[in-house]
């Protein structure tokens, strides 16, 4: 990526909890978003509620932010694993259900894909509770061909975040 080093990158991180007071988990995970280091939300999708896909337990509640930041991908990712952690987050098995996951759907143009890190998120494209909170803040990120894909998925849009 052609980035000037300490230049602003505009990113997209999808929200999702399902234990708990799911909303409050949201609400709670924008702020701290907006505390990390020289990051700042430029905006917030509507949250929205789905049945769990690869997972079990109640409804999510997922919604999309975009920031503004100067942290590299893998600090952005190293603070929002710190988050997901103070959020009480237990990973007793692989998709088990949980109180927050915060994950990068994109980081400006960059794509890459090694064990840590892959960019796009490699199942954005699958998702209706990535794509139409996506679609609501930043419209020219996804097509309508990519919301014909999921448009069977029962979704279902909330308050704001
Ligand atoms: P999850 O259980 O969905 O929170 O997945 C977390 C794991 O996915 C971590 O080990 C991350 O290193 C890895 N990962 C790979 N790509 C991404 C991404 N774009 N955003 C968040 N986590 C990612």
């Amino acid at each position: 990526m052609n980035t000037a080093p300490g230049a602003p990158v505009t990113a997209y991180v999808a929200l999702g909890a399902n234990l708990g007071d799911a909303q409050a988990a949201l609400r709670q995970a924008l702020n701290d978003l907006a505390s990390l280091p020289r990051t700042q939300v430029l905006r917030a999708s509507s949250m929205y509620r789905s049945a769990p896909v690869d997972s079990s337990g109640p409804d999510y509640v997922n919604a999309v932010a975009e920031l503004s930041t100067v942290l590299g991908p893998y600090e952005l990712l190293a603070g929002l694993q710190r988050l997901e952690q103070a959020a009480g987050r237990e990973r007793p098995w692989h998709n088990a259900p949980r109180t927050l996951d915060l994950d990068i759907l994109l980081y400006g143009e960059l794509r890459q894909d090694d064990p840590v890190l892959t960019l796009p998120h490699p199942r954005m494209g699958e998702r209706a509770f990535v794509l139409l909170p996506l679609a609501e803040i930043a419209p020219a990120l996804v097509s309508p061909a990519q919301l014909l894909k999921v448009e069977k998925q029962v979704i279902s849009r909330m308050a704001s975040l």
